[in-house]
C-alpha cells in the first residue's frame, strides 16, 4: 500500500500542552495537592484528541488511509468528535459507529464535521456498538480501515509521550518532585496504559489507582469493568493498577458542580477522577496526585447536568 502524502493541519499544534491545573482546594485536605491537565481545552474538547491524532497520523504515514478507504470506529462520543474533526481537517473520510443514545451535542457536532453516523441500539449497550464495527471492517475490507481505539497501540503511546510527560513534568516544576499516585478511569484504557507506564518506569515507587464505576450504565467515558462478560480493553495492562476504587455517579455530579464554581468547567469523568483523587488524598503517605479532567462540561448540557 502507497502512503499519500500527509497533508498538513494547523490544529494539530494545538493538541496537548493543556494547562496544569491545581485541584486539591475541592478536597478541603491539607497536606496533599492534586493536579490535573484540564484537556476540555483541545480543539476537539477532550483528552481523546491526543490518542485520535496520533492513530490517525500513523494510519496516513503507513498507508493504511489513502484518501478513498474510510477510517471507523466505535466511539460513545468523545472519540468520535475527534475522528470527525481530524478527519475533516486531513481528508480522511470517516464512519462511526455510535450507540443511538449518545447526547444531542455529541451526535450533532460528529455530522457538522461530515462524518457517516451508524447508530446501534442503546438497549444493546456499548460493547455491541464496538462489534458491530468489526462486523463491518470484516465485511467491507476495501471500504473501511478500523482504527480499533481498544487495540490500537498508538492510542496508549500518545498518552505516553505527551499526558504522562505534561503531568510529571509541570508537577515536579511546581513542587519539586514526582506524584505520588496517578488517577485515571478506563475507558479504552489509553491514558492509565500510557500515562501509568510513563510514571513508573521513571518513578516505581508511584502507585496508579483506576477509578471504576460499579453500577449501570456508569459514567460517561468511563466502563463499568470487574462484571462477567465485560470487555476488557486489549491496550490495558492491568499490571499497572495497584487499587481500584469505585465511584458512582452521586460522587461524581456534586464533585463536577464543585469544579465548576471553582472555574473548572468539566464533565462527569472529570468529577469521578477529582473524587477519588480526594479519597486516595485522605491517606497519610499521600502528599501529591496527578490526574486528568477529560473533558468539556459543554458537552452536558443536554443532559441536565447543570440545570441545578
Ligand atoms: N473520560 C471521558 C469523558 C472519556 O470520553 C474517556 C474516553 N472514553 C475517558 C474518560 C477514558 O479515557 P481512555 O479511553 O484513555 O481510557
Amino acid at each position: 500500500m502507497a502512503a499519500i502524502p500527509v497533508r498538513e493541519s494547523p490544529l494539530l499544534a494545538r493538541v496537548g500542552h493543556v494547562p496544569l491545573v491545581e485541584v486539591g482546594s475541592a478536597c478541603e485536605l491539607a497536606g496533599c495537592r492534586v493536579f490535573a491537565t484540564l484537556e476540555g481545552v483541545n480543539p476537539g474538547g477532550s483528552i481523546k484528541d491526543r490518542p485520535v491524532v496520533r492513530m490517525l497520523m500513523k494510519a496516513l504515514q503507513t498507508g493504511h488511509l489513502d484518501g478513498e478507504r474510510r477510517l471507523l470506529d466505535s466511539s460513545s462520543g468523545n472519540a468520535g468528535i475527534s475522528y470527525a474533526l481530524y478527519g475533516a481537517a486531513l481528508g480522511v473520510p470517516v464512519t462511526l459507529v455510535v450507540p443511538g443514545n449518545a447526547s444531542r451535542e455529541r451526535l450533532d457536532r460528529i455530522r457538522a464535521s461530515g462524518a457517516e453516523l451508524i447508530l446501534t441500539d442503546p438497549l444493546e449497550g456499548y460493547d455491541f456498538a464496538v462489534a458491530e464495527a468489526r462486523r463491518l471492517a470484516s465485511e467491507q475490507p476495501e471500504r473501511y480501515w478500523y482504527c480499533d481505539q481498544y487495540s490500537n497501540e498508538e492510542n496508549w503511546r500518545a498518552h505516553y509521550d505527551t499526558t504522562g510527560v505534561e503531568l510529571l513534568r509541570g508537577i515536579i516544576a511546581t513542587t519539586g518532585r514526582p506524584p505520588d499516585v496517578f488517577v485515571a478511569g478506563i475507558g479504552t484504557g489509553g491514558t492509565l496504559t500510557g500515562v501509568g507506564r510513563r510514571m513508573k518506569e521513571a518513578y516505581p515507587a508511584t502507585r496508579v489507582v483506576a477509578a471504576i464505576p460499579d453500577e449501570f450504565p456508569g459514567i460517561e467515558g468511563l466502563k463499568p469493568l470487574g462484571h462477567p462478560g465485560d470487555m476488557v480493553p486489549a491496550i490495558l495492562d492491568e499490571s499497572l493498577i495497584d487499587r481500584r476504587l469505585p465511584v458512582r455517579m452521586e460522587d461524581a455530579i456534586p464533585m463536577c458542580r464543585r469544579l465548576a464554581r471553582a472555574g473548572l468547567f468539566v464533565g462527569p469523568s472529570a468529577g469521578a477522577l477529582v473524587y477519588a483523587a480526594c479519597r486516595v488524598a485522605a491517606e497519610d503517605d499521600v502528599r501529591c496526585i496527578a490526574t486528568v479532567l477529560p473533558d468539556t462540561g459543554e458537552r452536558y448540557v443536554s443532559t441536565g447536568l447543570w440545570a441545578s
